[in-house]
């Protein structure tokens, strides 16, 4: 049922749409309605993303913000558009691609004393745009749920991403292998603005637009860059420099935490250093550091192993299309360069933090962290359960509840030995206390999303709400949960995520 002209999603209190990405102009969006999904249903909603944009639970329990966030165009004042931006796929140059079933609906400015800035809402599934080249401008109810959880599981685990809002399904038949059916995600974020869409002013060679575009980033998200001494007084460079620095945290995050994205392309690369666009991902079951989660990636470029390369391929491919802005190609290349270092601090950091060793250098040992990784893929070990079970041993529990991952036991053995003597430097109980905190019990493991997507194909959605009261404090014990933190089904190695979304 459509809603009545009554029946208008309005702002919380004292909001107002800011909507600063559309001051930039036409030539970076095309304003345009969505096309909304018929007889929308909740299928998961985030309170605590509500929260942000001042959104309590009557919202997300009301008839209007169903359709809103369906796309029914009855979001009081909003204008939505769809941003065009380019980008690299798979290491080749793709040419123009753009929001192909996304619209921005606005940017949410709250009152003064609001605990969070202006942020911006997108829908994603949300019909055809000028930018759907051969797509049908929808999103399925399987990848929807997949970011929608995800989104908010990598919240919850410290690591910057784009949040979710809702994923609302319909009935619309969407074919993609086979028939599914359709639905909107409500994304939320201070920008979507990627690389890609500097790439696009850079290689249309519309520099002035390419301007606009990064002092716009710079204003209103990299206020630093301005100073005197940022960069060599390069504002430009300086952006760049930001980026890089931001990014080589994120992703140190995500190679710690077992993090894969899966289609880390230009235009999947967050001018924020979010994590973004959430499809064919996996995080780790066995540690095996060649893995390669994107079916359709058949060279294996976005493994595992290699996100920490690609991230830096992809911002040197920033970097070129800000050189007509920094006008130095040395001054380009020394702000990129600190990305090595600044990953490797940032994941040697991860890493100790996660063995509970956070003041230690490490200078006695330095070969205990890389010796452990070796480790765990030649025992193809369980990643997360490794870590919470090294927690609970550190902790008091019997050593060789961590033992008997290993196939080789005595090499488990000797690292451990190594191990012990540095715990023997610090306090084992905050070493115990402050794992238990970055070491999650439950992540989003490929099994249990295909378990949640097959009750809601049901039409049973209680799945996905309990998965993300889990995924929403990963690092709580939730008592009776065991399943959800237990190794993979041996099913789950036969599940194959593609980019099909
Ligand atoms: P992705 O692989 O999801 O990052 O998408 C790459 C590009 O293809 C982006 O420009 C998307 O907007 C576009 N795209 C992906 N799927 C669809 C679809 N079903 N309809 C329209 N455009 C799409
Ligand atoms: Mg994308």
């Amino acid at each position: 049922m459509l809603p009545s002209s009554t029946d208008r999603a309005q702002l919380p209190p004292d909001w107002r749409w800011a909507n600063r990405f559309a001051t930039l102009g036409p030539d970076f969006y095309t304003e345009l309605a969505a096309q909304a999904v018929p007889q929308p249903y909740w299928v998961g909603t985030s309170r605590a993303t509500a929260r942000l944009v001042g959104l309590g639970d009557e919202a997300l329990g009301s008839n209007a913000w169903l359709h809103a966030l369906a796309g029914h165009g009855n979001l009081e004042g909003a204008r939505p558009l769809a941003s065009v931006y380019s980008g690299h796929q798979f290491g080749v140059w793709a040419g123009q691609l753009g929001d192909g079933r996304a619209l921005l609906l606005g940017e949410l400015s709250p009152p003064a004393g609001h605990h969070s800035g202006s942020l911006e809402i997108q829908l994603k599934g949300s019909g055809l745009t000028p930018y759907s080249r051969m797509g049908d401008g929808r999103a399925v109810l399987r990848s929807s749920i997949r970011e929608f959880l995800c989104s908010e599981a990598m919240h919850a685990l410290g690591i910057p991403t784009t949040r979710a809002l809702s994923v609302i399904g319909s009935d619309l038949p969407v074919y993609r292998e086979e028939a599914e059916t359709a639905a909107v995600v409500a994304r939320v974020a201070p920008s979507f603005i990627r690389f890609g869409h500097f790439e696009h002013f850079a290689f249309s060679k519309q520099i002035d637009l390419l301007r606009q575009l990064a002092d716009y980033v710079i204003d209103h998200h990299y206020a630093d860059c301005r100073g005197a001494s940022a960069f060599a007084g390069n504002p430009y460079a300086a952006l760049l420099h930001a980026v890089a620095l931001r990014t080589a945290r994120m992703v140190a995050q995500w190679q710690s935490v077992g993090f894969c994205h899966g289609v880390m392309n230009t235009d999947n690369m967050s001018i924020l250093g979010l994590t973004i666009d959430y499809g064919p991902f996996q995080f780790l079951d066995a540690f095996v550091p060649g893995h390669i989660c994107n079916h359709s990636d058949n060279s294996g470029r976005y493994a595992f192993n290699r996100q920490p390369q690609v991230a830096y391929w992809n911002l040197f491919c920033l970097g070129q299309a800000l050189l007509p802005l920094i006008e130095d190609q040395d001054l380009a290349v020394a702000a990129l360069e600190p990305y090595k270092q600044e990953f490797s601090d940032c994941f040697a950091q991860q890493m100790r933090a996660k063995l509970g060793l956070t003041g230690l250098t490490l200078e006695s040992d330095p070969a205990l962290i890389d010796d452990l990784l070796q480790l765990l893929a030649r025992n193809r070990v369980d990643y997360t359960i490794f870590w919470r079970r090294l927690s609970y041993m550190v902790s008091g529990a019997d050593p060789a509840t961590v033992r008997d991952l290993f196939l080789d036991r005595s090499a488990f053995d000797a690292w451990l030995l190594r191990y012990s003597e540095l715990l023997g430097l610090v306090s084992k109980e905050l070493a115990a206390n402050s794992m238990l905190k970055c070491n999650p019990k439950f992540v989003l493991r490929n099994h249990l999303a295909e378990n949640a997507i097959a009750a809601a194909r049901k039409k049973d959605f209680s799945a996905v709400q309990t998965l993300l009261t889990l995924l929403e404090s990963p690092f709580d014990e939730h008592p009776g949960m065991e399943d959800f933190a237990d190794f993979p089904p041996a099913w789950a190695a036969d599940i194959a995520i593609s980019c099909s979304s």
